[in-house]
């Protein structure tokens, strides 16, 4: 079947998929809000799936150009007591270890690889909604362009429009937590857990209602100390008391929190940027499609940050429905698409009700490496392009 695919939004999935279709002689064109904005302090934890995905994708050398792969974990008290250091037992295989890496980064690596490839990325197109009919799909974008392909995938994150058609009642809710983006310069700053830091370790400080976790997130970028702190909130908090506070006031917040000294407090003392962001989530949606409109990614089901999973299953998406597009009708793709990912998105989002790191921890009676288990993750899981298509 020849197909003519419209992907709305180039972020991590829409620009991932653009790549794998073009890999299988699928026509497909990308369809973003915004123009391309470099956003400093985003970064995010890739699992080592999502690493493998980027090894198919033919970007394993950028990535690794521009991302740090820790061999260890140091968890720390905020007097920055040692309570354990793990060893994250990362292979020795690049495309096999988990990395961490600004999102920017990652995003200007896709554009690229996209563009070399030969996709082409229409920015300032906002999809306000589509038709379809038996054989084709129309997206229809707020500035009168309409284009008609034979397959729409909402790639469109979070507060996808894709998704909100499909499921109106579908609404996004509050998940009962907070985070907060950081990031630093280690200019300046020489404490032995910064030392730790700038070597290669992350650290992790759990408080009682809340964690922190440092790491380098490029090799050579002067703004490499990426930190990332979220905490458990019953009540989503007013825009005044969280969304709208300035650098200053979030730094005030937090250094009343977590104490005047040590490196936690140097850490948030020079950060020059901090992103707050409340969490919010979907429920399970009945369906990731309907007729010839699908949706991946944060589109298809919210990954809450806590559990380190959204960028890499954002990517498997992308790869497994290319996979399946290659290889099946349309509605039978889709209907693999979900049927054979959606355990893993369940296992994934149910870790967090036996470890949620949000909720923070009380060590006062010892560490408890049992806090680790349990989870119905498959550490394992990898998509592999080859023996799909033996
Ligand atoms: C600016 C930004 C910063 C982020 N920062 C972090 C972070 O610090 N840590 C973290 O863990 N995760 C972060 N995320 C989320 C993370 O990137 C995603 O969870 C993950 O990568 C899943 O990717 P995705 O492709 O499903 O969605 P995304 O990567 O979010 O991409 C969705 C894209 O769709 C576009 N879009 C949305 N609606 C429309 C529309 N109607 N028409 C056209 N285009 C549309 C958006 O502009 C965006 O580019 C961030 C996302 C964004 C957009």
């Amino acid at each position: 079947m020849n197909h003519k695919v419209i992907i709305i939004g180039a972020g991590i999935s829409g620009l991932a998929l653009a790549i794998f279709l073009k890999k299988t002689g699928i026509e497909c064109a990308v369809y973003e809000n915004f123009p391309y904005k470099r956003v400093a302090g985003s970064s995010f934890r890739i699992n080592k799936s999502g690493v493998h995905v980027m090894k198919e994708l033919g970007i394993e050398d950028q990535v690794q150009e521009n991302s740090h792969s820790a061999d260890r974990m140091r968890i720390l008290t905020t007097d920055d007591i040692e309570i354990a250091s793990i060893n994250l037992m990362q292979n020795s295989v690049f495309s096999r270890r988990s990395i961490y890496m600004q999102r920017s980064d990652l995003v200007e690596i896709l554009m690229r690889q996209a563009e070399l490839v030969g996709v082409e990325i229409h920015y300032n197109k906002k999809l306000t909604y589509f038709t379809q009919d038996a054989s084709n799909i129309t997206a229809y974008f707020e500035d009168g362009h309409q284009e008609t392909g034979t397959l729409l995938v909402g790639a469109d994150g979070l507060h996808s429009t894709v998704r909100n058609q499909l499921f109106p009642s579908h609404v996004l809710s509050y998940a009962k937590s907070w985070a907060l983006y950081g990031i630093a310069s280690f200019k300046d700053m020489n404490s032995d857990p910064i030392r730790q830091l700038m070597e290669g370790n992350e650290l992790f400080y759990f408080t009682q209602n809340a964690n922190f976790l440092a790491s380098k997130s490029h090799p050579t970028h002067e703004l490499n100390l990426s930190w990332q702190a979220s905490g458990h909130q019953e009540r989503k908090r007013s825009k005044e008391e969280f969304d709208f506070r300035n650098l200053d006031e979030i730094k005030s917040d937090l250094i009343q929190q977590y104490g005047e000294h040590g490196a936690l407090s140097e850490i948030i003392q020079n950060s020059v940027q901090i992103i707050p962001k409340q969490i919010y989530c979907v429920e399970p949606i009945p369906s990731w499609s309907k007729g010839r409109a699908v949706v991946i990614g944060d589109a298809a089901h919210t990954i809450n940050p806590n559990t380190g999973y959204g960028c890499s299953v954002a990517l498997e998406d992308a790869m497994y429905l290319a996979l399946m597009l290659q290889k099946h009708h349309y509605a039978d793709a889709l209907y693999y698409l979900e049927a054979d990912r959606k355990e893993r998105i369940r296992a994934i989002q149910s870790s967090l009700d036996i470890f949620d790191v949000s909720k923070g921890f009380d060590f006062s009676s010892g560490f408890d490496i049992g806090l680790f288990s349990g989870s119905k993750i498959d550490a394992d899981y990898t998509i592999h392009w080859e023996t799909e298509h033996q």
